[in-house]
């Protein structure tokens, strides 16, 4: 059951993913998604929890996911988090987060940056006395090494140089190989297009397995419809096959897709249905332990 009082978790085998949300806007297909607007009412009914009522806007959700392994305690994306950038973060959500932890700031082992959006790294850093620190003392914060080498515009040159360089400056930053093993449960897949160096996270215990997918779509309806493109996606051929290959393997079986902008229920399965692919969120499927 969704627990409407706390935030979503799954459980993948021994490793446990927790949601946490700093905001949910709605968004003009025209604003992000041009193609979604003509195809929305053939993704009905799964399409509903992420459109507005007239199916006229999108759901964007930034949320984090904190992905505790045996081993690790992991946070994928760090969402907005400052206020002078296009999008206002939520003060709050720092708060939340921290609360969503097990060992709090201190005991997170890795963050994954999926790429260097500014909607991804914002909490990076904590600003303490004028300082820009890392947020999380003790973990290594993990960045492909084709993100970093690639090329930024202004907006994203400041995010980077609040929430990137001052990582590099406390010898935290660790550039990486987009297919980076983390440990026996969690490794970095490479899902080129929307950044050049962009990558999803792929979970496995035995059986059990989930992709969070980072910004390869934001909207499900993306990969009902792997050609329509975000308008923010950087190549858009190479992202609408990097969406293809993942619907191509992941459509009718088990694997739990976890959306990085995907608003509650957040997570679903890959479904065939007639001459489309449904994301399909019963959330009782992937129940918390
Ligand atoms: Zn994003």
């Amino acid at each position: 059951m969704i627990d409407s009082d706390g935030p979503l978790t799954w459980n993948i085998g021994s490793v446990r993913v927790t949601r946490v949300e700093e905001s949910v806007v709605p968004v003009p297909w025209s604003g992000l998604v041009p193609g979604g607007a003509d195809r929305v009412d053939a993704c009905r009914p799964w399409i509903d929890p992420h459109v507005d009522e007239d199916g006229g806007h999108l759901l964007l959700s930034i949320h984090s996911f904190v992905v505790e392994t045996p081993q690790n305690c992991i946070v994928v994306d760090t969402c907005i988090g400052r206020d002078d950038l296009a999008f206002a973060g939520d003060a709050a959500f720092g708060e939340r987060l921290t609360a969503a932890l097990p060992a709090g700031v201190e005991g997170v082992d890795v963050v994954v940056c999926t790429h260097l959006h500014f909607d991804h790294i914002g909490w990076n850093t904590v600003e303490v006395g004028g300082v820009l620190l890392p947020r999380f003392p003790n973990a290594r914060y993990l960045v492909s090494r084709d993100e970093l080498a690639a090329d930024r515009d202004a907006e994203d040159t400041r995010a980077f140089v609040r929430s990137v360089e001052p990582l590099r400056a406390a010898g935290c930053l660790e550039p990486v190989a987009g297919d980076q093993v983390i440990d026996p449960w969690v490794a970095l897949e490479p899902t080129p297009g929307h950044t050049p160096g962009h990558v999803s996270v792929r979970i496995v215990d035995g059986e059990a397995t989930a992709v969070i997918t980072g910004d390869l779509a934001h909207s499900p309806l993306q990969l009902a419809y792997p050609d329509t493109a975000s308008v923010s996606d950087h190549d858009r051929r190479q992202a609408t096959a990097t969406r293809a290959r993942l619907v191509g393997e992941l459509a009718g079986s088990d694997t739990l897709v976890l959306g990085t902008h995907f608003p509650p229920p957040t997570g679903g399965r890959l479904v065939p249905r007639g001459d489309l692919i449904a994301f399909e969120s019963g959330h009782d499927q992937f129940p918390s332990g």
